[in-house]
């Protein structure tokens, strides 16, 4: 079998592609920026696309590659790789099976684990689709000998034009690979008190994270730190749930945690059901008594 993986970020090329190099020939698409993060990824081909990206560029590069040559497309699931995934199964007719955290392939059926209702659920689908997105951070990347064979590509134009670019948030951030997170919730109360929680954040060399509210809604954090159901997947080993009361869409992004510890002043809030140590009461009078106890 034959796959093209593509990905603006080149982690997630390198965790599809090792699910796939055992199954077939790989040949793994990314920016020309993203291109050390792939070399390692097991690719038989890897094709840097060259020039400022947008949806419209690179599917038309995507399209060019004939498409038909390959079993399946496998595109992450960014924001640019949703785009495009929509672009190309509209310009091919090809049907998509979306934000996939798992799947097999037997007897040239793929089958599909995506979450449903929220993340309360997994739903296993067995269709035709030949584009399949990928949610990151699904798969442990690892590292082969094998290099790939480089071509580079330049970008077509665009009817869009690059502005301006602006840092997200200086020193960026990538809680997806934290180890520890801290995490708030509305229950923190104003981007300003937030600043009381990080003693904690640097007691345990963690990363800060928030709650849809405290991430979209009233932007206390930037969007990249939001966890759950439309905000990033994380599995740290401690994951610590600060005023968060654990919504099913929270839960789905942080499932995959391996200790949970939940500061909640409701006692019947859902996260108790869903942590491995859980204090009832004020995270404010909770804080600083962690912060005393880690630096002992
Ligand atoms: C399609 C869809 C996608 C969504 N995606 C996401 C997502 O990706 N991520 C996400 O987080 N949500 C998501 N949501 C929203 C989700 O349903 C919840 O509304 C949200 O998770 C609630 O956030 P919260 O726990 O911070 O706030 P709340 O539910 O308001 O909870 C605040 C908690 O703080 C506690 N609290 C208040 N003061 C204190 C204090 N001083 N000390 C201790 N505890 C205190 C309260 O008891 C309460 O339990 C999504 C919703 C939809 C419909």
């Amino acid at each position: 079998m034959k796959f093209l993986v593509f990905s603006d970020v080149g982690k997630n090329v390198s965790e599809i592609a090792t699910k796939l190099r055992d199954l077939g020939e790989v040949h793994s698409f990314t920016l020309k920026s993203q291109r050390d993060a792939v070399m390692k990824s097991g690719s038989k081909k890897l094709v840097l696309l060259d020039g400022t990206s947008f949806s419209g560029n690179v599917s038309e590069a995507l399209l060019k590659s004939d498409l038909s040559g390959y079993d399946y497309v496998f595109i992450a699931s960014t924001p640019l790789g949703r785009d495009i995934a929509g672009i190309i199964s509209a310009k091919t007719g090809n049907m998509i099976a979306s934000e996939a955290f798992d799947f097999t392939i037997d007897n040239g059926k793929i089958r599909t684990k995506r979450f449903f209702f929220g993340g309360k659920t997994i739903m296993e689908e067995e269709t035709g689709a030949k584009i399949v997105t990928v949610s990151p951070g699904s798969f442990e990347p690892s590292e082969s000998p094998d290099s790939p064979a480089e071509e580079t590509i330049t970008l077509p134009g665009s009817p869009e034009k690059l502005l301006e670019e602006k840092d997200r948030e200086a020193g960026g951030t990538n809680i997806e690979s934290a180890g520890i997170i801290v995490s708030v919730g509305r229950g923190i109360g104003s981007k300003e008190a937030i600043e009381k929680i990080t003693p904690l954040v640097t007691a345990t060399r963690g990363e800060l994270a928030g709650s849809r509210p405290v991430c979209l809604d009233y932007r206390w954090l930037s969007e990249e730190r939001q966890v759950g159901l439309s905000g990033k997947k994380v599995k740290p080993r401690v994951y610590i749930a600060l005023g968060i009361s654990g919504q099913i869409q929270h839960i789905a992004g942080m499932r995959g945690s391996k200790i949970v510890v939940a500061v909640n002043k409701d006692k019947d809030a859902p996260i108790f059901q869903e942590c491995d140590y859980g204090i009832v009461g004020d995270l404010f009078q909770i804080v600083p008594k962690l912060v005393e106890k880690l630096k002992k």
